[in-house]
C-alpha cells in the first residue's frame, strides 16, 4: 500500500521508477466474501490517496464511511463518542480491504508510462557499494537506481541488508481479526471496547457487517483462535455487551502477533525506509499504514523539492529531511500506543477509576475532544501537501 502510494506520487510528476512486488494483487469481485485484512483510512490518507487518483477505485470496489466512534472501558462507566458533525466533516474515516488499496493504487501505476510494474519478483540481493543502488532480482535481472526506497514491510528485506538496525519489543498480544455478521447493524460506527486484556474493535463494513480486531494477551488470542465457533462467537458477544445484538455468522479467524518495531536510521545515502519498514505500531487505534502513507507523502515532497532546486535526490542532506520530519510524529504515535495500550490493561482500581473519569470527561469537554480527534484523523500536525485536507 505505502510503496504503491509513493510510486504514484513521483510517477505522477515524471520520476522514472521500477516498483519490485512478490505478489501479483487481485482485483476483488463484489460478490466475493469480504478479506480479513482491512484498514481504517483516515482523512489524510484520504487525500494522498485522492491526490494519486487512487481513491474513487476504492470508492467503485468497496468502502465504508462512518460517522461515529464510540470508545468505552470494560471495567466502568467511562466512554467517549465521536460525530463527524461535530468536526464539520462528511465521515471521520473509511474502512476499506487492504486488497482494494492495493488493486486501486496498482490500476493508477500501471497508467504511468515511468512506473515499471516488476511481479512476481522477489528482491534476492542488494549491492550498495557502487555510486548506484543495484537490486538483484530472484530472476537474475539487475536494477540501477539513485535512490532505493525500502516498502517491503515489517520485516524488511532493504532494511536488513542496508544494515539497519530495530529498536522493538513485542505488545506480548496478539490480533485476532475475523469478519462477523450481527442481528443489528453497526450504524455507520467504529466501535472499540477496552477490556483488560486487550481492546476489541467492530469495524464497520458496506454490507452491514462488522470486521473485528480483538487483541488479547498471546495465550487467550490462541484460545480464541483453537475454540469452535459457538464458543467464540458466545465470548465474543459477552466481550462486546451484545451492543449489536447476537452474531449469526463468523468467517475464518486468524491472528497476528503484535511487535513494536522502530527502525534507527530511516535513511542512508541512495537509500530511505517508509511504511512497515520503517515502524510497526499496535492496531489499537488503527494509525500504521496512516502513517505509512504520510511517510509516502513526505518523502516525495522532499524529493520533488530537492529536484525543483536542483539539488540530488538521494543525497543524506535530502533524505534527513524526510527523516527529521516523519521520525518525530511517528515516535510520538508509537509512545501514545504503548501508554494506552499499557493504561487499558491494567485492572487496578485506581487506575480503572482515572481511565473511566478521564474518558468521561474529555467526552464532557467539546474542544478538548475535539482536538485529540483533529488529531487522530490526520487533520493537524506538520502534514505533507498532498495530505492536506482542502476547504476544511
Ligand atoms: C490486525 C491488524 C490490523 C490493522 N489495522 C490497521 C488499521 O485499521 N489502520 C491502519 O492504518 N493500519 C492498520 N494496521 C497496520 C497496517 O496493516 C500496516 O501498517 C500496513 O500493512 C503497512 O503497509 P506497508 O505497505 O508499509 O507494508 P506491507 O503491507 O507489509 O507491504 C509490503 C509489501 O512488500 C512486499 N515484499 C516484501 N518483501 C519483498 C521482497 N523481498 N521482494 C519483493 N516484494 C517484497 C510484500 O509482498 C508486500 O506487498 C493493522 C495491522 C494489523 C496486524
Amino acid at each position: 500500500m505505502v510503496g504503491l502510494t509513493l510510486a504514484c506520487a513521483l510517477g505522477q510528476h515524471d520520476f522514472k521508477i521500477a516498483v519490485v512486488e512478490a505478489y501479483q494483487p487481485e482485483d476483488i469481485n463484489p460478490e466475493d466474501d469480504y478479506e480479513l485484512r482491512v484498514s481504517a483510512i483516515s482523512k489524510s490518507s484520504q487525500q494522498i490517496l485522492q491526490n494519486v487518483n487512487a481513491w474513487q477505485g476504492m470508492l467503485n470496489r468497496r468502502a465504508c464511511a462512518y460517522q461515529h466512534m464510540h470508545v468505552w472501558d470494560a471495567t466502568g462507566d467511562g466512554n467517549i463518542h465521536f460525530d463527524a458533525a461535530d468536526l464539520g466533516i462528511d465521515s471521520l474515516g473509511h474502512i476499506i480491504e487492504n486488497k482494494v488499496i492495493q488493486f486501486s493504487l496498482l490500476e493508477q501505476c500501471l497508467q504511468l508510462p515511468e512506473v515499471d510494474w516488476l511481479c512476481p519478483q522477489q528482491v534476492s540481493h542488494i549491492d550498495f557499494s557502487g555510486s548506484l543502488q543495484q537490486v538483484i532480482l530472484s530472476n537474475g535481472d539487475v536494477i540501477s537506481a539513485k535512490l532505493l526506497v525500502g516498502a517491503d514491510g515489517a520485516n524488511s528485506k532493504v532494511r536488513e541488508a542496508a544494515g539497519i538496525e530495530i529498536n522493538q519489543s513485542p505488545y506480548e498480544q496478539k490480533a485476532v481479526v475475523a469478519v462477523v455478521k450481527s442481528t443489528l447493524r453497526h450504524k455507520d460506527t467504529a466501535w472499540q471496547r477496552f477490556l483488560p486484556s486487550g481492546p476489541l474493535a467492530f469495524l464497520p463494513l458496506s454490507d452491514g457487517s462488522c470486521s473485528i480486531v480483538w487483541s488479547a494477551e498471546n495465550q487467550r488470542a490462541d484460545d480464541l483462535i483453537e475454540m469452535d465457533e459457538p464458543q467464540f462467537i458466545k465470548e465474543l458477544q459477552d466481550a462486546f455487551e451484545h451492543t449489536l445484538g447476537k452474531i449469526e455468522t463468523v468467517s475464518q479467524r486468524v491472528a497476528f502477533p503484535l511487535v513494536r518495531r522502530h527502525a534507527n536510521e530511516y535513511v542512508k545515502p541512495g537509500l530511505a525506509l517508509v511504511g512497515d519498514a520503517a515502524h510497526t505500531i499496535h492496531p489499537l487505534a488503527g494509525q500504521g499504514v496512516n502513517l505509512g502513507l504520510l511517510d509516502a507523502a513526505a518523502l516525495a515532497e522532499t524529493i520533488m523539492q530537492a529536484r525543483a532546486q536542483g539539488k540530488n535526490i538521494a543525497s543524506l542532506t535530502t533524505l534527513r529531511k524526510y527523516e527529521r520530519w516523519r521520525r518525530a510524529d511517528n515516535s510520538l504515535m508509537m509512545y501514545s500506543m504503548s501508554g494506552f495500550k499499557n493504561l487499558f490493561s491494567n485492572e487496578q482500581t485506581e487506575l480503572s477509576f482515572v481511565r473511566n473519569a478521564g474518558l468521561n470527561l474529555v467526552n464532557g469537554l467539546g474542544p478538548v475532544k475535539n482536538k485529540l480527534m483533529r488529531h487522530a484523523l490526520g487533520l493537524e500536525g506538520d502534514l505533507p501537501e498532498m495530505a492536506k485536507l482542502t476547504g476544511w
